[in-house]
């Protein structure tokens, strides 16, 4: 493994800041301690920055020998927010304040990014310029999208952009990137099927919203099978079902929640438009009504082909080819979907290991994101670090 000596020798330094950000997590949109850090450790490195995108968001700004004068730029981004759930572990650098953990491992993310910056800024090795994204409210709040509508592209025009995850399960030393969809669509439903109540006794007097309902929640499972092409990916998931409150009560109305997961606009359009008409059709079949509400979080995460070879490029000049593996996709969201709708770039993966890394204290479950168990492994530091470098040189260096 080719990891850049000078990183290496900062790699205690930079665990023991993502630890302390680990100690220290923040939701999304509260990030400003997070931001603070950040902020504090670009300036020591002589590093301009800009704060308040999409919140607390924070621009590294690092030109290189050239000032930035070719006018080529790229973006290198990490995202800082914490999940509100209460950790297990009890290590030294467990989360002070119960509700709240890092267990997405987006402390690493960020220490990764700020061990580049330094390497970066102390060499300016290239000629153009890295924009260092620091985003706030990953998870589930499109800190991305708001980074974005508060003009991340048009402040910091750049042709590149690339985002990377730690993975748990994937063998310490290895990374993964693929073209293509990576990462699934996130959508939300609200279906009320609004009927007419009554004693249960005397169905007959009223209108049953509940067979209506469940007649909805199998439908919708044919749109995956006879509608959409077999070989598209897509997930319909009922995950609420509420009506009533007594066993002799035919409830007025019965409401359907869920999520839809796509890896393209164009099946999560069918699967709008059909649920929209199965819905609205079968509470009529039925003589009820029918209110529908779909809202579209995170847009597929989709990597462009050449920067996708280009990142694998990197990766294998540092960890070897054998050790660069394909990442298949998963129907988990991820809102850097939204910069890479903006401009081209590629979201690889980086593995976090089996767990084995963790400290004595740690909550005994397993080593997984989200899990209240999770940490990331402080190893990747330099690692990550190394390919942010290396693919920023090479990518600015290239004709
Ligand atoms: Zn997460
Ligand atoms: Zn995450």
């Amino acid at each position: 493994m080719q990891v850049i000596e000078s990183i290496a020798q900062h790699a205690g330094a930079m665990a023991a800041l993502r630890r302390d950000l680990h100690a220290h997590p923040e939701l999304r949109f509260e990030e400003t301690r997070t931001a603070d850090v950040v902020a504090q450790q670009l300036t020591e490195w002589g590093i301009p920055l800009h704060r308040g995108l999409g919140t607390t968001g924070v621009v590294g700004i690092v030109h290189g020998r050239d000032g930035g004068a070719c006018g080529r730029a790229l973006g290198l981004r990490a995202d800082m927010d914490a999940l509100p759930m209460t950790e297990s572990n009890t290590f030294a650098h467990a989360s002070r304040h119960v509700g709240k953990m890092h267990a997405c491992g987006h402390d690493g993310h960020t220490a990764m990014l700020l061990a580049a910056a330094q390497h970066l800024a102390q060499h300016r090795d290239f000629d153009g310029t890295v924009y260092l994204i620091f985003q706030p409210a990953e998870e589930g709040g499109g800190g991305a999208r708001e980074m974005i509508k508060d003009g991340l592209f048009t402040l910091f025009p750049m042709q590149a952009v690339f985002g990377m995850h730690n993975w748990p399960g994937m063998l310490p030393g290895q990374m993964a990137v693929s073209p293509g969809p990576v990462m699934a669509s996130s959508n939300e439903f609200k279906i009320t099927v609004c009927g007419k109540g009554g004693h249960a006794a005397m169905p007959h007097t009223g209108i049953d919203p509940v067979p209506i309902a469940c007649q909805m929640v199998l439908a919708f499972q044919t749109i995956l099978t006879r509608n959409k092409k077999p070989v598209d990916a897509g997930v319909i998931s009922v995950t609420m079902v509420h009506a009533g409150e007594a066993t002799n009560v035919v409830p007025n109305t019965c409401e359907l929640q869920g999520t839809v997961r796509t890896f393209s606009i164009e099946v999560l359009d069918l699967i709008e438009r059909r649920m929209r008409q199965v819905a609205e059709h079968l509470c009529a079949a039925h003589e009820a009504t029918c209110d529908f509400q779909f809202v579209r979080n995170y847009p597929p995460t989709i990597n462009a082909a050449p920067e996708a070879a280009f990142a694998r490029q990197v990766m294998e000049s540092i960890v070897g080819a054998d050790n660069v593996v394909e990442q298949e996709p998963t129907m988990g969201a991820e809102d850097f979907a939204f910069m890479l709708q903006a401009v081209p770039g590629a979201y690889c993966f980086i593995a976090n290991g089996d767990g084995t890394h963790r400290d004595i204290g740690h909550g005994g479950g397993p080593c997984t994101l989200h899990n209240p168990s999770y940490d990331f492994n402080d190893a990747l530091i330099p690692l990550g670090a190394t390919y942010w470098v290396r693919l920023a040189q090479a990518w600015l260096a290239r004709a």
